[in-house]
C-alpha cells in the first residue's frame, strides 16, 4: 500500500486500496481482504492521512464458544512533515520524510493498527447469554431447566425454617 506523492497537487486526494492479509502478513484472527481507504490532505510541506481499514475476522465467543466472524475496524491518523533532518523527533503521529520521498508506505501503520483494534472480549453478539455453567446448554436457544434448581437451593434454608418452626 504505497502513496506516490511526489508531485501530488495540495489539497484533498482519495485512495482505496484492496490487499489481503497475506500481503499484508496479518495473521488470525485475520483472513480474506483488507480493505483500506484513505483521505490524503496535502499541504506545503506536510501531508495528513486518515486511514480507516476493514478486515474480516474470526472469534470463538468468549460466553457462548460459538466460532463466528465480524468485520474488524480499525482507524488513526498520520502525519508526514517533509524535513532534511529528522534528529531527535519521535512522535506516535508524525512520520518525518526527507523533501526527496517520492513515495510513502502504509502497509505497517494498517497492519499495526489492526492487530491494536482487534477485541479484548470476544462475543457473537453483545447481549449473547453464553452456556449454563450446570448443564452447558446454550442459553441462546432457550433456557434450561437447571434454573430452577438454583432456586430451589436458595429457597432450602427457608423451607427448613418453615418445617422446623411450622410457618404458614
Ligand atoms: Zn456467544
Ligand atoms: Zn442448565
Amino acid at each position: 500500500m504505497k502513496i506516490k506523492i511526489a508531485g501530488l497537487e495540495n489539497g484533498t486526494h482519495t485512495y482505496n486500496f484492496k490487499s489481503n492479509v497475506k500481503k499484508l502478513e496479518l495473521n488470525k484472527p485475520f483472513d480474506g481482504e483488507v480493505n483500506t481507504k484513505v483521505v490524503l490532505n496535502k499541504f506545503e510541506d506536510q501531508i495528513i492521512i486518515d486511514v480507516t481499514t476493514k478486515i474480516k475476522a474470526y472469534f470463538v465467543c468468549d460466553r457462548c464458544d460459538k466460532d463466528y466472524s465480524s468485520i474488524v475496524e480499525s482507524s488513526y491518523k498520520m502525519v508526514y512533515l517533509s524535513m532534511a533532518d529528522d534528529t531527535g523527533k519521535d512522535s506516535p503521529d508524525i512520520t518525518y520524510v526527507s523533501p526527496n520521498t517520492d513515495k510513502i508506505d502504509i502497509s505497517s501503520d494498517v497492519r499495526d493498527y489492526a492487530i491494536l483494534a482487534v477485541p479484548m472480549k470476544k462475543l457473537c453478539r453483545i447481549d449473547c447469554k453464553g452456556l449454563c455453567y450446570k448443564c452447558g446448554k446454550d442459553l441462546n436457544e432457550g433456557d434450561c431447566d437447571c434454573e430452577d434448581e438454583i432456586i430451589d437451593e436458595r429457597l432450602k434454608p427457608l423451607l427448613n425454617l418453615k418445617n422446623k418452626f411450622k410457618i404458614n
